[in-house]
């Protein structure tokens, strides 16, 4: 199951890993990111196992990971690259260090809005554009109280 791990709960997690990690490779080879990553998951465990959390962690590779998962599915040993990806994440942030500006976008435009993306139209190969309302979709639902879902969105994001 997909869980959230404090940092501090990471060396439990990793003594976990270390036993039940044999470096088979099939998180890597299932990873649709692998190709854009300086470290692929497999190997962001076995850093992680050898206590080389701080070079994971300041490394490019926590912030482009496409969240897909895939590292989690395929793994027949229940281990998740994932999870230790986020717990950095969040742990970098704690500490200052560099993160991608976009997610600070992402962040503001969910807060403001409830969504990353405001629907946008699109526009086919006969330069046809479209809306939701021209494709005949509902009108994008949206959190009843913004204020609340906003303060919400902050309070979860101190607690990571
Ligand atoms: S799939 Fe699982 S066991 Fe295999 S290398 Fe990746 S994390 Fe380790
Ligand atoms: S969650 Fe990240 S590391 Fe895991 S397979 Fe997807 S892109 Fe790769």
């Amino acid at each position: 199951m997909v869980g959230i791990v404090a940092l501090s709960n990471i060396r439990e997690e990793v003594e976990k890993m270390w036993e039940q990690c044999n470096q088979c490779g099939k998180c890597s080879s299932g990873c649709p990111a692998a190709r854009f990553l300086d470290l692929r998951p497999r190997k962001i465990v076995a850093m992680v196992q050898r206590d080389l959390v701080k070079e994971v962690m300041e490394s490019n590779v926590i912030w482009e990971c496409a969240q897909c998962l895939q590292c989690i599915e395929r793994c027949p040993r229940e281990v998740t690259p994932f999870d230790i990806i986020i717990a950095l994440q969040n742990q970098a942030v704690k500490e200052g260090l560099p993160f991608p500006e976009g997610l600070t976008k992402l962040l503001n435009s969910v807060k403001r809005h409830g969504a990353i993306q405001l629907p946008m139209e699109i526009v086919d190969r006969e330069f046809e554009s479209y809306d939701r309302e021209s494709l005949d979709l509902p009108d994008l639902t949206r959190p009843r109280d913004l204020d609340l879902f906003g303060a919400a969105l902050e309070k979860v994001l101190k607690e990571a």
